[in-house]
């Protein structure tokens, strides 16, 4: 069997690349081994780079909620630092919430014709000829291509297989996911509270749902009876006094609990010859940045925007295109990672000296006006900006910023 690429993996990356290389005409086998999407509490928030990305396809999901702030407050509700996305020079300046599910079936139904998706099919190899990989083994044949697109997650099989380096970095601590029912409405932002133990974030479902993450430590939750949890909620509730009013809604949501790891991870090459590496098999971030999904799309959107530039699907001329898409990705979530690390240090590093540095840096940049629009420009994937040696000096309140109240020169 042949065609023109073979995706591997049909989560969010691997449906956007799907999506965007059958938008160039090429026939795509989409191969996802699950038989159904599992209802998993990740990835419900988009940015406005990937949006206007996922608008351009028509694959924004319907009935998603608008979140006009990413905002961090401190345990009471009072901001700390505030990223207000309606001043984003874009169309749609604000941040959207979506079920996990609900984002993928969008993906899915914006899919086009020349893109042949199989659910219940696993990938179980790569085929390789002359130096590069050249299909993919499925159980019971093997599938030539011009291009193989690794979308296959965080422990991808693929990228082991094309000895690609990953040397993940997992955080101490765990994310767990609450999905609020019955819950009295909330702002319509992102909130990200630190607390003394750590991060608690909020944003609302559409539904009138409210998403609820808590860090835990890893065994914090292990072995807790019915009567151990409620204990365990009454103490996120009177650590996170902004969570109050959410109370019996936590209460009576602890059942539908799920448990995340978190990781951080930039793989040492997102192409080799004839494969190229979308989504969490090339990388990974802490998911409070909101960040994880949005470079999957945008990893779609620069690999076809590289195979299209090339013009055709000669193996030469895909694996020029291919060393254009690592470099250029590397660049970007190289930022991206770093942004990512710090907010996620900011909040959840647990140390005296963290704790310290974490809420000087929060109110550093919360009252730094360029600091601020840098963050939310590179955080929205519109392109990023990163920040100076000497930014960080501002952030950390050490060197004033005579330059606090004005956008950046490049705005
Ligand atoms: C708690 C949490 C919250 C998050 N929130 C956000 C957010 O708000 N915004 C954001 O942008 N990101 C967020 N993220 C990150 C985001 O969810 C991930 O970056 C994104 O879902 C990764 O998508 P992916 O397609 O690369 O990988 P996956 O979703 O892991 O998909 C990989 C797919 O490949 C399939 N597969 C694997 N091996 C094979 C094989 N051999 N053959 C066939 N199929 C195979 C799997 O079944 C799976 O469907 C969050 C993550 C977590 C954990």
């Amino acid at each position: 069997m042949r065609y023109d690429v073979v995706v591997c993996g049909a989560g969010v990356a691997g449906l956007a690349a799907a999506c965007a290389l059958g938008r160039l005409g090429h026939r795509v086998l989409l191969a996802e081994k699950q038989d159904a999407v599992k209802p998993v509490a990740k990835g419900e928030v988009l940015q406005p780079g990937s949006l206007a990305i996922l608008d351009e396809w028509g694959a924004a999901p319907d009935g998603a909620l608008k979140l006009g702030t990413l905002v961090a407050r401190d345990a009471g509700g009072a901001p700390q630092m505030a990223l207000e996305y309606g001043r984003l020079p874009v169309e749609r300046p604000w941040l959207l919430a979506h079920d996990y599910p609900a984002i993928l079936a969008a993906l899915t139904a914006a899919l086009p014709s020349t893109v042949d998706f199989r659910r219940g099919v696993l990938v179980g190899g790569l085929v390789r000829s002359g130096g590069r990989v050249t299909g993919v083994r499925l159980a019971d044949e093997v599938v030539d291509a011009a291009l193989v697109v690794a979308a296959d997650g965080i422990s991808s099989r693929l990228r082991r297989e094309a000895g690609i380096e990953a040397s993940r970095q997992d955080y101490p601590h765990r994310l767990a996911a609450f999905e609020l029912h019955g819950a009295p409405s909330v702002e319509a932002d992102f909130s990200a509270y630190v607390t003394e133990r750590g991060l608690r974030l909020r944003y609302p479902l559409p539904g009138g749902r409210v998403r609820l993450y808590a860090q835990v430590g890893a065994d914090e939750l292990r072995g807790l009876d019915a009567a151990g949890l409620a204990s365990w909620a009454d103490g996120l509730v009177s650590g996170t006094p902004a969570l109050a009013p959410l109370a019996d809604a936590i209460h009576a949501n602890l059942g539908g609990r799920q448990l995340l790891p978190v990781s951080r991870f930039l793989a040492g090459a997102l192409a080799v010859p004839g494969l190229a590496l979308v989504g969490e098999s090339g990388h990974a971030v802490h998911p409070m940045a909101a960040q994880g999904m949005n470079s999957a799309v945008a990893d779609a959107h620069a690999l076809a925007s590289m195979l299209r530039q090339g013009g055709s699907l000669a193996p030469a001329v895909v694996d020029h295109a291919l060393a254009r898409y690592d470099v250029a990705r590397r660049e970007n979530l190289t930022q991206i990672g770093r942004t990512s690390h710090n907010a996620a240090r900011m909040i959840t590093d647990l140390s005296w000296v963290g704790r310290v540095a974490g809420r000087r840096a929060l109110r550093g940049t919360g009252g730094n006006h360029r600091i601020r629009y840098t963050v939310m420009h590179t955080m929205s994937g519109l392109g990023v900006h990163p920040l100076t040696p000497v930014d960080r000096l501002h952030q950390l309140g050490v060197l004033p910023d005579p330059r606090a109240r004005r956008l950046p020169a490049w705005a």
